[in-house]
């Protein structure tokens, strides 16, 4: 076994949780390992085009470019990044054991996980190659880009309900697909849609196709789940609101997942259960999942990962 000798933090994730802890803890001098991915190095915000709503940006920002400046702003001040996987991990120990994809196993005293989680997708051949021009999975990120669009929901739960309502503030119309006859959000929020004038309903239906003009969705296909019937729909914006499943099967058996599989912590700190394992981003938040929070509680755990090393010594 390689010696790479024991760290003092290793951070697994490249998203904004991940560069913001990495950030504080360089500036700390516990010069961070991060593992950013191997594919998906710089997170969730590099799938995206224009991001609007991170401070300091006026006049936005590209996702892509954001997360490169996140990354140069941890690198000056020493973070070391790795563009690679961490396939295993054992966190059980005083000193905490994650392996990369070439079987190197790395030790830290401490470890930060922000794996982010990755929206459900529709399955369909142009949906990623349309992300950010037209195909969206975040109504608070853009639904502002679709001032009086028409546009179209997929879902049927809370989620579903409560982007299609927020983007009526933006949207001349909004059309909600939902695969069955009735939609599984509460009551409450039914009601709320039901109510809304600017929101129809097309049930029993799915998106059989995306179309596209010009590099940008140029509308729909929908299918009705038992005819097999096809209508086209002129919208120009596609909401897809069906879930998201938050990167936890490394930790599974190691680290408190709750029922949706997200990580566990002791909040409003970011501590995991186990000693010396802190958790930060989209990988434990169901609720708000902005660029912005997530880059909060990557700083959050950068602090108690920097309390917990200094308690320890
Ligand atoms: P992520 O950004 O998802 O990063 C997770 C990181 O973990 C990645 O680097 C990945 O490579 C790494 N990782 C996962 N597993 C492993 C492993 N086993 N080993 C090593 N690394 C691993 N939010 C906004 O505030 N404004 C917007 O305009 C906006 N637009 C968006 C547009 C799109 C298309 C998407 C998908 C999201 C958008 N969001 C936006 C949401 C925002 O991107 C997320 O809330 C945020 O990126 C979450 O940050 P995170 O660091 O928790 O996770």
């Amino acid at each position: 076994m390689t010696d790479t000798g024991i760290r003092e933090v290793i951070v697994i994730g490249s998203g904004p949780a991940g560069y913001t802890a990495a950030l504080y803890t360089a500036r700390a001098e516990l010069k961070p390992l991060v593992f950013g991915g191997a594919i998906f190095v710089g997170g969730s915000l590099t799938t995206t085009t224009e991001v609007e709503n991170f401070p300091g940006f006026p006049q936005g920002i590209d996702g892509p470019d954001l997360m490169a400046n996140m990354r140069a702003q941890a690198e000056r001040f020493g973070a070391e990044i790795v563009e690679d996987d961490i396939v295993s991990v054992d966190l059980s120990g005083d000193i905490k054991e994650v392996t990369d994809t070439a079987g190197t196993v790395h030790r830290a005293k401490a470890v930060i996980v922000a794996t982010g989680s990755g929206y459900r997708k529709l399955g369909l051949p142009n949906e990623d190659e349309l992300s950010g021009r037209g195909v969206s999975w975040c109504a608070t990120c853009d639904g502002f880009f679709f001032r009086d669009r028409d546009i179209v929901v997929v879902g049927g739960g809370d989620t579903a309900m409560e982007e299609a309502t927020f983007l009526t503030r933006f949207a001349r119309s909004v059309t909600v697909v939902h695969r069955r006859s009735t939609l599984r959000a509460s009551q409450v929020m039914q009601n709320r849609a039901f109510s809304d004038d600017k929101i129809s309903f097309a049930f029993d239906s799915k998106i059989a196709e995306i179309k596209e003009a010009d590099g940008k969705l140029s509308g729909v296909v929908l299918r009705d789940v038992f005819s097999g019937q096809t209508r086209d729909l002129d919208v120009t914006g596609l909401f897809i609101a069906i879930g998201h499943d938050p990167r936890t099967e490394l930790f599974k058996g190691q680290l408190d997942l709750d029922d949706d599989g997200y990580l566990k912590v002791d909040a409003p700190s970011t501590r995991t259960y186990v000693s010396g394992v802190f958790a930060a981003g989209d990988v434990v938040d169901h609720t708000y999942r902005q660029a912005i929070t997530a880059a909060a509680s990557g700083c959050a755990a950068a602090l108690d990962a920097e309390r917990y090393l200094a308690m320890r010594t």
